[in-house]
């Protein structure tokens, strides 16, 4: 009957790991020996050019035309060094994933021959026909130009015969089209803002870097389970399944040992991320069967960013070659863990500080209280824009789920930084800060304990902790671009600076030492954003209710959760980085986005409710009928064959009912989609798909996995939990 199901099982069971051939260099003989960094730039650009070019990418300057010319040719030579027989524009739309056109070299000589062309302006510069990414209305397919720009500060990189240069994209009329764009001027206000700040306490620091260290949590899957599972292929996730009698409750896939096909696909994942520059460190199993983890070493935000796309991609093409396929959707199976990305996030100057880091002495404390609570009011102004940075039709499944993050957001500090905040707004001004001729001016109520850091109490339950020298941002869904979140906070931590520079300015302006005035407003936002602040299990039911009172946000529909990127305090913190205009136009391409998501997932799952499981319920019902129309033949006597025939009879009613709930249900969900299908506002589309066709597919999923607890194991047609879950 289900042949499928079972070849694939059989497949799986048999396969053996792949071995990868390890370098014979040492790792850091061959890291990012595919990427245009600087070490390759000195080799393949004049003194004066890599001169150049490196102030251009410390200083976020415009590149000169002459500049990119001699970037151009260096890269060019470099490029075809190394195998490259193309070139690609590669940039963040506003979809999942990257988009890259592939061009040749190539270009006519002139002569009847072929060259290798390669120019500063194509560098610089390219056109790709835009008309097919979205851009919510900002341009319309006549004016479909959009242009795609060089980034120079992520290196360019090869990967198989391409040389893919880093950009952003734009509109013709300059709006942006992607995730880049909004995100370099996020990092740079932030760093303009954060560096007024920190010449209060040192006037030395000449530049602030936004840091990102991301963990990246996956699963693997056979391929030849998945290609028996539409809903996997088709969505991502599974529409339906019970669950397996064993999961994750006993632990053991977490502290086990790697399984050694998957071992192997690490070891080949970190050896071409080794070649593209990315610092992988860590790899480890996670919480549910057949779940991973994979983190680098942290980098500037934006070098991060596009690091982890990469990483995504690369990861889908390597499973391939070790016959898994990877699935970064939040949420694959029900009632296991699901997937998220932790976004560790910091700031930290030229001159070596984390500026989130207690300080060895207490001169750099007073700098580290000022940038927590100036966070801690960012993250309390901006809690329903978090969100919604944070915020997906597939991610929704995880969170306020009893696993991940819950749908509010909250910063938990550990009880030091608390107490330390505590004591610092009750006390004066000349207790909370001591000022020396010698030394400046530095925290007074106490010390922060060096051992902090090992120290920092983990509160599992928090969407955004601190982690004793960075904040952790835990809500990011495992496949999202970080540089939606990324953006969202630090646009919120640089509009806080601004603010509280003009404020601590102000006060100075009017007589106030500059003591008195960052100690006054910074008591001020300790009292301010105390509602931000929870310790406790944030998993909780009382919580929820506490959050509400406190006046943060705690709305949990997605398409309304999007609102908050319109709301007049995020008009403000996206002063100078997302137009009234683009913000609107992202979120038009947001909610087009989800009801395109859940509109998948409700045509997969009719086809497979009615095409592939009715049809065997219907079939196994009726050898059971059969069966009890053979034992009337038998038991002549109405009693005996009441007993003998009781459990059959019983299961065959079952599965009527089933039937007949999916049956009726599945064309409900139909009769919602068309009804919703006619809406024209993609926020009302958007919310009517949330509210009236998603539902559906829960309360289909239910008597399909009761079905699946009834009918013969040999007639189920798709990969059971236990066997997606527990082969590889
Ligand atoms: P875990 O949270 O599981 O203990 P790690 O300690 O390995 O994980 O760190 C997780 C990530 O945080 C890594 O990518 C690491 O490089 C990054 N990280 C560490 N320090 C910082 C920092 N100051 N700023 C940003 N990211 C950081
Ligand atoms: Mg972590």
């Amino acid at each position: 009957m289900s042949k499928l199901r079972f070849k694939a099982v059989a497949a799986a069971a048999n396969r053996k790991p792949v071995e990868v051939e390890k370098p014979k260099e040492k790792t850091s003989a061959y890291f990012g020996n595919k990427v245009f960094n600087r070490k390759t730039m000195i080799q393949y650009l004049s003194k004066a050019t890599f001169k150049a070019i490196t102030k251009v990418i410390d200083k976020g300057e415009v590149i000169d035309r002459a500049i990119a010319e001699h970037v151009a040719a260096g890269m060019r030579m470099w490029a075809l060094e190394n195998g490259a027989t193309h070139y690609t524009h590669w940039f963040h739309p506003l979809t999942d994933g990257t988009a890259e056109k592939h061009d040749a070299f190539v270009e006519h000589d002139g002569n009847g021959g072929m060259i290798e062309e390669f120019s500063g302006k194509i560098l610089a510069q390219q056109e790709p026909d835009a008309s097919s990414f979205p851009s919510g209305g900002l341009r319309n397919t006549f004016e479909a130009r959009g242009y795609s720009a060089w980034d120079p500060s992520s290196p360019a990189f090869i990967i198989g015969d391409t040389l893919c240069i880093p950009t952003i994209f734009i509109s013709y009329t300059g709006e942006s089209l992607d995730y880049k764009t909004p995100l370099l001027k996020s990092i740079s206000a932030v760093s303009k803002a954060a560096m007024d700040v920190c010449h209060y306490f040192d006037p030395q620091v000449s530049k602030i870097y936004s840091f990102l260290g991301w963990e990246q949590e996956y699963f693997l899957v056979d391929e030849d389970l998945f290609a028996a599972r539409p809903d996997l292929a088709l969505t991502g996730r599974t529409l339906m399944s019970h669950e397996s009698a064993k999961n994750q409750q006993l632990e053991d896939h977490y502290f086990g040992s790697i399984p050694q096909r998957v071992l192997k696909f690490m070891e080949d994942l970190e050896y071409q991320s080794y070649e593209l520059g990315i610092p992988v460190k860590t790899r480890h199993n996670e919480v549910a069967p057949n779940q991973f983890e994979l983190a680098p070493i942290y980098e500037e935000c934006n070098l991060a960013v596009d690091q982890n796309l990469l990483i995504m991609s690369l990861m889908e093409k390597i499973a391939r070659s070790h016959s898994f396929r990877v699935l970064l959707h939040e949420k694959p199976f029900k009632g296991i863990n699901g997937s998220g990305k932790h976004n560790n996030w910091s700031l930290g100057t030229d001159t070596g500080v984390n500026l989130l880091s207690p300080g060895k002495d207490t001169e750099e404390n007073l700098q580290f209280i000022t940038f927590i609570v100036n966070i801690l009011a960012a993250v309390h102004k901006n809690n329903a824009l978090l969100k919604a940075s944070i915020s997906s039709a597939t991610n929704a499944h995880r969170l306020g789920a009893n696993e991940a993050p819950p749908a509010i957001i909250s910063v938990f500090l550990g009880t030091q930084v608390s107490d330390i905040l505590d004591k610092f707004e009750s006390s004066s001004v000349k207790d909370a800060i001591v000022v020396d001729d010698k030394k400046g001016i530095s925290l007074g109520v106490g010390q922060i304990p060096e051992i902090l850091l090992d120290n920092t109490d983990r509160n599992r339950t928090s969407p955004f902790a601190f982690t004793g020298n960075r904040f952790e941002f835990r809500a990011v869904g495992s496949s999202a671009n970080c540089a939606s979140a990324m953006t969202a906070l630090n646009a919120s931590v640089a509009e806080q600076l601004r603010l509280f520079k003009i404020e601590v300015d102000t006060l100075i302006n009017k007589g106030k030492s500059k003591e008195e005035a960052l100690y006054e407003v910074l008591k001020k936002y300790i009292k301010e954003s105390r509602v931000i602040r929870f310790n406790g299990n944030g998993y909780s039911d009382e919580w929820k209710v506490e959050a509400k009172k406190r006046g943060l946000d705690c709305e949990t529909s997605v398409p309304v959760i999007y609102d908050s990127y319109t709301s007049k305090q995020s008009i403000k913190t996206f002063a100078n980085i997302l137009s009234e205009v683009e913000l609107h136009a992202r979120n038009e391409v947001k909610w087009e986005t989800y009801v395109k998501k859940i509109q998948i997932e409700s045509r997969v799952l009719g086809d497979l409710a009615l095409n592939h499981i009715i049809p065997v319920a219907i079939t196994y019902q009726s050898i059971l009928l059969e069966n009890v129309a053979n034992l009337q033949k038998i038991f002549t006597d109405p009693a005996k064959f009441q007993e003998m025939a009781e459990e059959q009879i019983r299961l065959i009613e079952k599965i009527s009912i089933h039937v007949n709930a999916i049956n009726a249900k599945v064309h409900g969900m139909i009769d919602a989609r068309k009804k919703a299908n006619n809406i024209e506002s993609e926020r009302e589309k958007a919310i009517e798909y949330h509210d009236v066709v998603a539902p559906f597919l829960d309360e289909i999923r239910y008597p399909i996995d009761k079905l699946e607890l009834i009918i013969d194991n040999n007639m189920w047609p798709l990969p059971k939990y236990r066997e997606l879950l527990f082969l590889r």
